[in-house]
């Protein structure tokens, strides 16, 4: 499969645990950005023609992609019909909000564009909580917009939270998940806060202002699945879950190691078997794009054998659907029967069959606690497979 993802690199107001590259949202900034961005999809689609036409999804992410004003977006959707995307045939049509800028007419905006799922940035209802993490919304507001998106007809909608923020206890996370799973979504996110070094967050972590305590994630974590597992929203990746039938097409592709190409400062494509990174600060971004987006400017990434066997082993446990048996074959390895058992033993690790396409695969997923040591397990399995003969 082949997808097409936009990145807008700009919010209202960076968060304190940031790490990306975004921008505050600047008016005088839109209009160039969105004149480069589609020089970037021309440029693209020149030199690869029909593939754009070809693709089953879009997705909008950031930064804040809500921050862009209507007209700016129209233009951007108004390039990539130009140029062969057709969106109306899009399965799958993302774009991500922040509640300060969901209104009736931004959610109107975007679908008359052809959006068809939302992604909320909610993090957490408790007000001390986001202030601690910097997010500008109020509870409320992440309220507001949720009771407004859960109620617009024809869209799907998840919902975003974090968890293992510092000073959060199991109890409050919990009753998050529980609150936000009383609403009538489809899909729901949750991630354990990474506290970057180069984030202000970090530094006041640093300073020793604030404490993360790390013991909290796993009952955070387990706690969490479990309520919503009982609500029928299904955990099918370590931190997404959802409704059977309402699984992030767009997401399944990257984990599945499906084809992709991202405009916009940073974005990552992945082409026949390279990966591509895009100048990530703005004005180095800006350069590529006015020289004519040359390869030689992008970081590139060709993948070794050993390394598609990595990502393979990486993407696939991640998914509650596990590896396919069939897949490491078609890699030409299999892995050690000793290091599996090892696992299975423990309950971390489970064997099983997988009904895909019809056919019955037999496949080895994680199990219990073993969402929670899964760097630890697939880089076991990864120091320990063999090559077939
Ligand atoms: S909304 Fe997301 S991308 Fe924007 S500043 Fe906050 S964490 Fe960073």
């Amino acid at each position: 499969m082949f997808c097409v993802y936009l990145h807008v690199p700009f919010c209202k107001k960076v968060c304190d645990y940031c790490d990306f590259r975004v921008m505050p949202s600047q008016s005088k900034i839109f209009a160039e950005y969105a004149d480069l961005l589609c020089k970037q999809i021309v440029s693209f689609s020149r030199a690869n023609p029909g593939l754009l036409a070809s693709a089953k999804t879009l997705y909008l992410g950031g930064g804040t992609p809500s921050e862009l004003p209507a007209e700016f977006l129209r233009q951007i959707f108004d390039c990539l019909a130009l140029e062969g995307l057709d969106i109306s045939k899009l399965s799958e049509v993302s774009m991500e909000f922040n509640p300060e800028s969901t209104s009736r007419e931004s959610v109107r905006n975007a679908m008359e564009l052809g959006v068809n799922r939302i992604s909320l940035g909610l993090q957490t209802f408790d007000a001390n909580l986001l202030k601690v993490v910097g997010r500008s919304h109020s509870v409320e507001a992440g309220l507001d917009a949720l009771n407004l998106l859960t109620s617009t007809p024809n869209l799907q909608v998840n919902a975003d939270l974090m968890f293992d923020l510092p000073g959060q206890t199991v109890e409050g996370f919990l009753a998050d998940v529980d609150r936000l799973s009383d609403f009538p979504l489809n899909h729901v996110s949750f991630y354990g806060l990474n506290v970057s070094p180069r984030s202000r967050l970090g530094h006041r972590v640093d300073r020793g202002e604030l404490a993360v305590n790390e013991d909290l994630y796993e009952p955070m974590y387990m706690g969490g699945v479990e309520i919503l597992e009982r609500k029928g929203l299904m955990r099918y990746e370590v931190s997404n879950f959802a409704r059977p039938g309402f699984e992030s097409v767009h997401n399944q592709n990257y984990w599945n190691r499906g084809e992709y190409i991202g405009f916009g400062p940073g974005a990552h494509s992945y082409l026949g078997k390279i990966r591509y990174y895009a100048p990530e600060i703005y004005p180095r971004w800006r350069d590529y794009v006015k020289s004519g987006c040359p390869e030689s400017a992008l970081s590139v990434d060709r993948l070794r054998r050993e390394d598609e066997i990595m990502e393979l082993l990486w993407l696939s446990l991640r998914q509650s659907k596990g590896i396919a048996t069939e897949d490491l074959e078609k890699m030409g390895i299999s892995l050690d029967k000793s290091v599996c058992e090892r696992w299975i033993s423990r309950g971390f690790l489970k064997q099983g069959n997988l009904l895909n396409s019809l056919q019955i695969k037999s496949n080895l997923s994680l199990n219990g606690r073993g969402w929670i040591f899964m760097d630890e397990i697939v880089t076991d399995l990864a120091n320990s497979y063999s090559n077939l003969e």
